[in-house]
């Protein structure tokens, strides 16, 4: 069964400027376990006293959700996530050859056994506990190396293996495929008898995180990491809302998640991130489900599916028609039936007029404009 794993809360705080107060976290926490979301994932409790407090109060909120920790490689990172009362503890190290030289200053030998005992540690403290493995940037490590770690943290008690592509590398269709990795890495560690559960982590440097998470999953990989409104270092990670609409319309994988909570969902992190959704953004953005074209209105207010492929209704939206230059009458009685306001040919000239004009200034007229419009029109019409 496919489940997601939301980083809002910790890889979400690594944009630039994000922080979300305790008080935020623990009603991000509440509405992202009621949408139904199955890991969520509180923060890195050896960052800030802040995030440490925030993580415990979250794991011990009784959540139907798994609550997960970040930690280093580090016994001291695994002490405190533990003490927090989480019971996912993803734990990352690097296995490329520059980075043991160059930052570690350890061969792949000695960083091996650091990530073994580490995570022997946490299985004996807490035997229940998950343990998820990120080779961190694993899609550009030599596979060699993610093979021999990999393998050594499954057999000392990992349960997940995180396939991250830490840069936003990967790209479909190329010899540099999330499809092809997941299925030669489960490959590997199948010939040595280990069976983990695969994840992906999917950065967006490229604009290709949503889809190489979909390519991982047809690959075999049962859970996905994303954010709210894919929050994240740089160009961030895979949204939350995408993957959810993909997962739920399209590949239709067995879930319980209530998408009709995905806009109270965004507002709350837009508000509290500082950052705005983008009114283009699929499914959550404000013109996600409108349309604006005389053409396309024409059509869509006869029968949405002309212009949609998504039921707005699933994720808790509403098909609109925007007014302004692009418009044609359809708009106009669109807009008047659904204001509950009647009108005859001449009332539907004069408003289009009105419209189109406003529309050339680089407005939009809303629907609580119209009615003042309309009144406009009525008292003083273009033709006596
Ligand atoms: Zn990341």
């Amino acid at each position: 069964m496919i489940k997601v794993l939301d980083s809002t809360l910790r890889e979400g705080e690594q944009t630039p400027g994000v922080y979300f107060d305790g008080h935020i976290k623990l009603a991000i926490a509440d509405l992202l376990d009621e949408i139904g979301i199955e890991i969520i994932e509180a923060g890195h409790p050896i960052v800030t006293e802040d995030i440490h407090h925030a993580v415990h109060q979250i794991a011990r909120k009784n959540l139907k959700a798994i609550v997960a920790a970040h930690s280093r490689s580090l016994k001291q990172d695994v002490e405190l996530a533990l003490e927090c009362g989480v019971q996912f503890i993803g734990i990352f190290y690097s296995v490329t050859n520059e980075r043991l030289d160059q930052v570690f200053r350890k061969d792949l030998k000695t960083a091996v056994r650091q990530i073994t005992e580490v995570i022997r540690y946490a299985k004996d403290q807490k035997p229940e506990l998950l343990i998820r493995y990120t080779p961190e940037d694993t899609v550009r490590s030599p596979f060699e190396n993610v093979i021999e770690a990999a393998g050594a943290a499954v057999e000392a008690g990992a349960d997940i293996i995180s396939v991250a592509d830490t840069t936003g590398f990967m790209v479909p269709g190329t010899g540099h495929n999330m499809y092809d990795y997941i299925s030669r890495l489960k490959e590997a560690l199948d010939q040595r008898g280990l069976s983990p559960m695969i994840a992906v982590h999917c950065h967006n440097d490229r604009g290709f995180a949503l889809t190489n998470a979909l390519d991982g999953m047809r690959a075999g990989a049962e859970i996905i990491d994303a954010s709210v409104l894919g929050l994240g270092e740089r160009a961030g990670i895979v949204d939350l809302a995408q993957l959810l609409a993909a997962l739920k319309d399209i590949f239709r994988v067995p879930n319980e998640w209530d998408l009709t909570r995905l806009p109270e969902l965004y507002d709350l992190i837009s508000k509290y991130s500082g950052m705005p959704v983008p009114k283009n953004f699929p499914i959550t953005g404000e013109n996600a489900f409108t349309h604006c074209a005389g053409v396309h209105t024409h059509a869509a207010v006869q029968n949405p599916v002309h212009y949609q492929s998504l039921d707005p209704a699933l994720v808790g939206r509403e098909m609109d028609v925007a007014l302004d230059h692009m418009s044609g009458i359809s708009s106009v009685r669109w807009a008047l039936d659904r204001l509950q306001i009647e009108y005859d040919n001449e009332l539907l000239k004069d408003l289009l007029s009105h419209i189109k004009s406003i529309g050339l200034k680089g407005r939009t007229v809303h629907l609580s404009e119209l009615k003042h419009l309309v009144e406009w029109c009525i008292k003083h019409p273009l033709k006596q």
